[in-house]
């Protein structure tokens, strides 16, 4: 899952790009609503989180210009004090807010939340045949028994499961798995299919030549 997060505190970015990073998420950065809006449009993330006051271009105009093309889901941040904030927020198009200070934790379910949603998925735990994906948890379980998979597989597997039926392109693997600063082996989303398919069964994830994988 690859975010992007759009802050005009370098500190409170770094920090929350960290905390997503550690969590597994793919995160890039934008400083400013201009650099913000650009790279929205340009990516296909699976959320924003988007503060609501940034130099050049504000966040409620990010917001409703991204609205004119995009349905990305977008989490976003406000001044406690500022109620009007979050309502203009929330009618041009944001899909959850949170006020400043904002706890990490909360940050992370929101996001989850808004994923999961954004994939028609209400309930945090997704069955597929005998594997369990508790998408709060970040857990997987194979007939009961825990799996333990690293942060890149889990990305890969929940992915895969929220697209499930759907066949996923090695491009859009890379994408969401990989954020700006990474360098990617070419032969890494290979690695993890096949470190997935040790721990879940060889059927688990279907092969597409030339064309993807699937799930489901
Ligand atoms: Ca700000």
């Amino acid at each position: 899952m690859r975010i992007l997060i759009v802050e005009d505190e370098p500190d409170f970015l770094r920090t929350v790009a960290q905390f997503l990073r550690e969590d597994g998420y793919a995160v890039d950065a934008a400083p400013d609503g201009e650099e913000g809006l650009y790279k929205a449009q340009e990516t296909e993330y699976d959320a924003i989180v988007l503060d609501a006051m940034l130099p050049y271009i504000d966040g409620f105009e990010l917001l409703r210009q991204l609205r004119l093309k995009k349905k990305t889901p977008v989490l976003m941040l406000t001044a406690r004090a500022r109620v009007r904030d979050r309502i203009q927020g929330l009618d041009t198009g944001a899909d959850d807010y949170l006020a400043k200070p904002v706890d990490l934790g909360e940050l992370a379910a929101r996001l989850r939340a808004l994923i999961r949603r954004a994939h028609g998925n209400a309930a945090p735990v997704i069955h597929v045949d005998d594997v369990e994906i508790d998408t709060a948890a970040r857990s997987v379980t194979l007939r009961g028994e825990p799996v333990v998979l690293t942060a890149r597989e889990y990305a890969l597997l929940e992915f895969l499961t929220l697209n499930r039926g759907r066949i996923i392109t090695r491009t859009q693997l890379y994408e969401h798995l990989h954020d700006e600063n990474d360098t990617p082996i070419s032969n890494l989303v290979d690695v993890h299919i096949f470190n997935l398919r040790k721990k879940l069964g060889a059927e688990f994830i279907a092969t597409h030549r030339g064309q993807g994988y699937s799930i489901g």
